[in-house]
């Protein structure tokens, strides 16, 4: 592996429309940063599991967290081989032929093994990463994680051995023969859009909305 990009090997090379394939870790990581939900796939037991969960990058690693509890953590600190995977959906391609219907898309896929982080600094550090990154400001304005709490919750950092991107960005491709046909055909924009906040019933009187919400919601919603 390259400082900037994955090594190709079998595993991660992308097979079917090989131009769509990215292996550099900026095209990855900024795919990784603009989402905070993946899916985390791995085999216990002899049988396959998927599972979504919320994630952090913290440099080359995939940080993951939950409930000691968790099958899925139980199984990642054991340092068996994980996948991970992020999608995002940015259109829907509507061909003038329903073969050459396609969507819009920028996905990663990641291979690693998973280790405990057990330190309690590095621990809290982590927690700190994945709440800033559901909402920059969180981790400052919430209260911090209880002892019995932190012992209740696993963290594990995923090293990425190995990464792919696929990346789709253009509208339909139909056949000559289809050019002249009454047929609409384009692209379906697909955004996430945050919504307004809203406020918990039993919130106790005189509490507003506090500033890093707007600005994140307008953000990430200029963004979409
Ligand atoms: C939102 C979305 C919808 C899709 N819908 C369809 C569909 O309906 N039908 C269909 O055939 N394909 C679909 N794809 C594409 C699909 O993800 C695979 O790329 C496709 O199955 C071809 O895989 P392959 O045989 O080339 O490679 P495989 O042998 O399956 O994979 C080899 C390696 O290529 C890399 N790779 C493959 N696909 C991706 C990816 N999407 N992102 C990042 N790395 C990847 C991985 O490292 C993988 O281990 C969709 C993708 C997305 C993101």
């Amino acid at each position: 592996m390259s400082a900037d990009a994955f090594e190709r090997t079998p595993q991660n090379t992308v097979k079917r429309i090989p131009d769509r394939g990215h292996y550099d870790k900026e095209t990855i990581y900024q795919i990784l940063d603009a989402a905070f939900l993946c899916h985390v796939a791995f085999v216990d037991e002899g049988k396959p599991f998927i599972i979504p969960t919320l994630y952090a990058r913290d440099e080359d690693s995939i940080l993951l967290h939950g409930a000691t509890t968790s099958r899925m953590l139980k199984h990642a600190q054991t340092g068996q081989p994980l996948t991970i995977a992020v999608t995002h959906v940015d259109g829907l391609v509507l061909a003038r032929s329903v073969f050459h219907h396609s969507i819009n898309y920028r996905s990663a896929v990641i291979f690693g093994c998973g280790t405990l982080v057990a330190d309690p600094a590095e621990k809290m550090r982590a927690l700190e990463l994945f709440t800033e990154k559901l909402l920059p400001g969180r981790w400052a304005d919430a209260r911090a994680p209880h002892a019995n709490e932190l012992k209740a919750t696993s963290v594990i950092a995923v090293a990425m051995d190995a990464a792919s991107a696929k990346i789709r960005a253009w509208g339909p491709k139909d056949d000559d023969e289809d050019m002249e046909l009454p047929v609409w055909a384009g692209v379906l924009p697909v955004r996430p859009m945050f919504g307004e906040p809203i406020a918990s019933d039993d919130l106790i009187a005189g509490i507003g909305v506090p500033d890093y919400i707007p600005a994140h919601v307008a953000t990430q919603n200029h963004k979409a």
